[in-house]
């Protein structure tokens, strides 16, 4: 395991290196978060979200990124002053709800630039509003209560505001979750394209911000059946391709989080989502008789698979069950991965690849599970049959996205 300080030198060579070569401000957003790893699902989401406001704040460019035991960090370059960058990155940490979690540094050809060269007090602690620098050095906050106001704050600001807002937040939480997993299974995550060419990383994150603005519109939208909810789920796909170039990046998961949406809407309880669902989707059974072509088709008439289609038709009971149950044990995302691989009819296996290799991938997955294969073993040989694990990785999210929905139910109804 490479050492925080190893990390930090080389970073800062990075950064040195870039602001002097493209003659432009370079800006850096890294989670304030404690510890020797600083990755995981709370403290990525913090980085992304901020990176964000600094992109539209800046009209900056998004040129790289790393994930490692910093966490992950956002690299962006913007053509303004370094004056300019660094106030409006003060103004943002100051001011947005997860800026306290994050550090934003500003660097441009002649170094970078502090708090205190623009004439501004030091940054104050997120739990004591004394100093943040008099804390750290004496550490007065343990890593658990650290890291527990951490992730309360980002839970707290997840489901803040209306519904539309709290919806849009919360996907876009649970589909980041699934692109930075540390192991992708021939997916695109944060750490290589997988056995794909043509997206990337940065495909999927623009691909996110549009499909999460759209899942937020479903509030009022009025998609009260099965046959409107998939008219705006063909519109947001429109939207979707629009993004990206005409990339497939989240069509799965539209499909997946519409239904789970309008199934929160019409419930009446977190016990009665999935029973609103199964209600909601009963037509989606009548796509096996018809005309139409998918992977997901072609997977029924030739080997009768019924694919994510069977799924929620039942109302989802695997990723409302098992699934859930193997996330919440330690919100290990690889783990879930595993769990989902060796169980799933994954439909893009069998698109790519064929069935048998489908069969081989949830045999070696289970494998996995029981530490008979390393995960960097299977996501080498998913990469050499070109495998790409998109329907199971599209699982792995919605089951985060499951969590989030069951912890949160009453605040989302506004019964709280
Ligand atoms: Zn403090």
């Amino acid at each position: 395991m490479a050492s925080i300080l190893d990390l930090r030198e080389k970073r800062d060579e990075y950064e040195k290196n870039i602001a002097s070569s493209s003659g432009k401000t370079l800006i850096t957003v890294r989670p304030n978060y404690p510890g020797s790893d600083k990755r995981n699902i709370h403290s990525n989401f913090v980085s992304f979200s901020l990176a964000y406001e600094v992109e539209s704040a800046l009209e900056a460019e998004a040129i790289h990124r790393t994930h490692d035991e910093e966490g992950l960090i956002l690299f962006l370059l913007s053509d303004r002053s370094k004056d300019v960058v660094k106030r409006t990155c003060v103004d943002i940490e100051d001011s947005h709800p997860l800026g306290r979690l994050a550090d934003i540094d500003v660097t441009d050809d002649e170094g970078s630039l502090s708090r205190t060269d623009l004439g501004l007090f030091p940054r104050k602690c997120y739990i004591c509003e004394d100093y943040a620098a008099a804390c750290t050095r004496s550490a007065r906050h343990g890593y658990n209560e650290i890291t527990k106001f951490f992730s309360h704050t980002v839970e707290r600001y997840l489901t803040d505001g209306t519904l539309a807002a709290a919806i849009e937040k919360l996907t876009s939480f649970s589909l980041l979750a699934e692109l930075c997993r540390e192991t992708g299974f021939g997916c695109v995550n944060v750490e290589s394209n997988g056995s794909h060419k043509d997206m990337d990383f940065w495909t999927f994150t623009g691909s996110i911000r549009t499909v999460s603005q759209g899942f937020g519109e479903i509030t009022s939208v009025g998609a009260n059946d099965f046959y409107n909810l998939r008219k705006f789920g063909l519109e947001l796909e429109q939207r979707m391709f629009n993004a990206t170039g005409g990339i497939n990046t989240h069509k799965g998961a539209i499909f997946i989080y519409l239904l789970m949406l309008q199934g929160l809407l019409e419930s009446s309880s977190y016990g009665n989502v999935k029973e609103e669902i199964k209600r909601i989707s009963r037509p989606v059974l009548e796509d096996f008789g018809g005309q139409n072509d998918s992977n997901g088709l072609r997977a029924y008439r030739q080997h009768g698979i019924l694919g994510i289609r069977g799924e929620a038709a039942g109302g989802f009971p695997k990723l409302f069950g098992d699934y859930l149950k193997v996330l919440e044990e330690d919100f290990d995302l690889t783990r879930l991965s595993l769990a989902v691989m060796s169980d799933a009819d994954d439909t893009n296996v069998i698109h790519r690849a064929g069935i048998d290799s489908l069969r081989e991938l949830q045999s070696k997955s289970r494998l996995a599970q029981r530490g008979a294969i390393d995960t960097g073993a299977l996501e080498s040989w998913c990469i050499d049959k070109n495998i790409s694990t998109g329907g199971s990785a599209d699982l792995v999210g919605a089951t985060v996205f499951a969590h989030l929905i069951k912890n949160n139910y009453r605040k989302l109804k506004g019964e709280i």
